[in-house]
């Protein structure tokens, strides 16, 4: 008989264990560190961890990687040759501290604002922001505006939160299952567990991205679009689902602002702004009293179509009046985008029917007794089964923020949004819409903190970093919308 090789398949690597959370990108799964003489030899996943339950990806598995690379800087490098020549030499921190001081307190005392603090991939903007506000420079921003900012800036802007650590689609329920632009490291773990979930349970999983590799291999649909072409891919679905008429108006009224009016008054300051009570608050038109009522009073019946007189006799219509005029538009069917989409006009139609198919002839029913924000008692929680994941595929493109708005907007008309089967938020968002705080950096004093943080998000034209003339405050000439999120992976 063969004798088995004497090898011990299960060694012990480590003499001590920490268990903490891995830091390679912002899912946070929960890692086991394996250590022997004080150094890392082993990272494992950890099966107690609710995120990951214990799987470990690739980079999170290169961790000890990135702690032991040779390229990692291990003290303060002071540049010794000309710039552009690579020269430095390792310095102290005592001496690097001692530099950076006289530089920066002489520029502190002058103007604060020509330090600008752009940082890198540091999943630490509350501190780097906090001190770019207390140093006095509006000239703050870190690697996600070219990243990820579109993405969480439109949803926020949107819906009051974005996706991934905003929250999550609800694998356990959906029935159909969109992707756009998201490659394999991004989330890879809970997204890996999530397809896992859906296959079982035979939900369809479509997969919109240029290349087909990972997710989109075992996608059920793989839709090869045009890179930067999404946008205009989701506006031609919302221009099939308000042509079939496959709206969840009840949600959009409910929670959205489908029925505010809006004033068209062309040549007007205030055109295309809401119009407003003499409190402030936003009209509404009840088509059962015909007449403007507050937007948000309960028990009415509010028009969401159509043009409605205002007290000073110009008119008005409702945000989905002008939604859906816009998208019912020749320019966003599928026959007039497939070309620049590169996705025929058939599989257009075929997906736009599947999701409402999903959304409204699969819809979940939960007997579950609630009230909602205006107080209504309702006896059963309505799901729309059909969940979307979106990330840098479509947000990095210099259209990004249109486009993570564009599937928002088809989250919103399908009323797939927080409910089961859909896209769930995570505690604490939503947060309200639009987020109330705004950039701080228009008055910028020597030695002196900002009023606030140098990152926010305008509302009007008076919220623009501009000085009086116009000219731009910041460096980069933008006011920029604030990232809510720790992630930057
Ligand atoms: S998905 Fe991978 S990289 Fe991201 S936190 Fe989990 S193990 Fe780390």
């Amino acid at each position: 008989m063969r004798k088995e090789p004497d090898i011990d398949l299960s060694p012990t690597v480590s003499d001590v264990v920490k268990s903490t959370t891995c830091y390679m990108c912002a899912c946070r799964c929960g890692i086991n560190v394996h250590l022997r003489g004080g150094q890392v030899r082993h990272i494992e996943g950890n099966r107690n961890h609710p995120v990951n339950k214990g799987a470990l990806c690739g980079k999170g598995a290169s961790g000890v990687m990135q702690h032991y690379s040779p390229a990692r800087l291990r003290k303060p490098l002071k540049r010794v040759g000309e710039r552009g020549k690579s020269e430095f030499v390792e310095i102290e921190w005592d001496e690097a501290l001692a530099i950076a001081t006289e530089w920066l307190s002489a520029i502190r005392r002058s103007d604060p604002k020509k330090l600008a603090f752009f940082t890198g991939r540091d999943q630490s903007q509350s501190l780097t922001g906090w001190w770019a506000s207390e140093f006095g420079t509006p000239n703050f921003a870190a690697h996600g505006g070219f990243c990820s900012v579109n993405m969480a800036a439109a949803g926020l802007y949107t819906i009051g939160g974005s996706f991934w650590e905003f929250g999550e689609p609800d694998w356990d329920r959906a029935r159909y299952f969109m992707l756009f632009g998201v490659a394999e490291d991004h989330d890879a773990n809970p997204i890996k567990a999530g397809l896992a979930k859906l296959r079982a349970r035979g939900a369809k999983i479509v997969s919109v991205n240029p290349i087909r590799t990972g997710y989109s291999a075992i996608a059920d649909e793989w839709i090869g679009i045009r890179p930067g072409t999404d946008g205009l891919f989701v506006l031609a679905l919302v221009h099939e689902l308000l042509h079939a008429d496959k709206i969840d108006l009840d949600f959009l009224v409910r929670y959205a602002n489908a029925h505010w009016l809006v004033i068209q008054s062309p040549g007007s300051a205030d055109h295309g702004l809401f119009a407003r009570d003499a409190e402030g608050e936003p009209l509404a038109w009840d088509t059962r009293e015909k007449s403007l009522v507050k937007a948000a009073s309960v028990g009415i019946a509010p028009g969401v179509v159509g043009e409605f007189a205002l007290a000073d006799g110009r008119h008005a219509v409702p945000v989905f009046q002008l939604v859906a005029a816009r998208y019912i538009d020749e320019r966003y069917s599928p026959d007039a985008v497939a070309a620049r989409c590169d996705v025929s006009a058939d599989q257009i139609r075929s997906i736009a029917a599947e999701l409402a198919e999903a959304a409204f002839e699969q819809s979940i029913e939960l007997d579950v007794e609630w009230i909602d924000w205006a107080g209504r008692k309702h006896d059963k929680i309505i799901g729309r089964p059909v969940a979307m994941h979106a990330m840098r595929g479509v947000s990095a493109h210099s259209n990004g923020f249109h486009t993570c708005r564009a599937i928002h907007l088809l989250q919103a008309l399908l009323g797939a949004i927080d409910c089961p089967g859909g896209f769930r938020f995570k505690a604490p968002f939503p947060q309200a819409v639009p987020p109330a705080q705004k950039p701080a950096g228009k008055s910028v004093s020597p030695n002196t903190p900002l009023g606030g943080a140098p990152l926010g998000f305008p509302t009007g034209p008076e919220d623009l970093l501009l000085e009086p003339d116009g000219t731009p405050i910041r460096i980069d000439r933008l006011s920029p919308g604030r990232r809510r999120s720790p992630s930057t992976a």
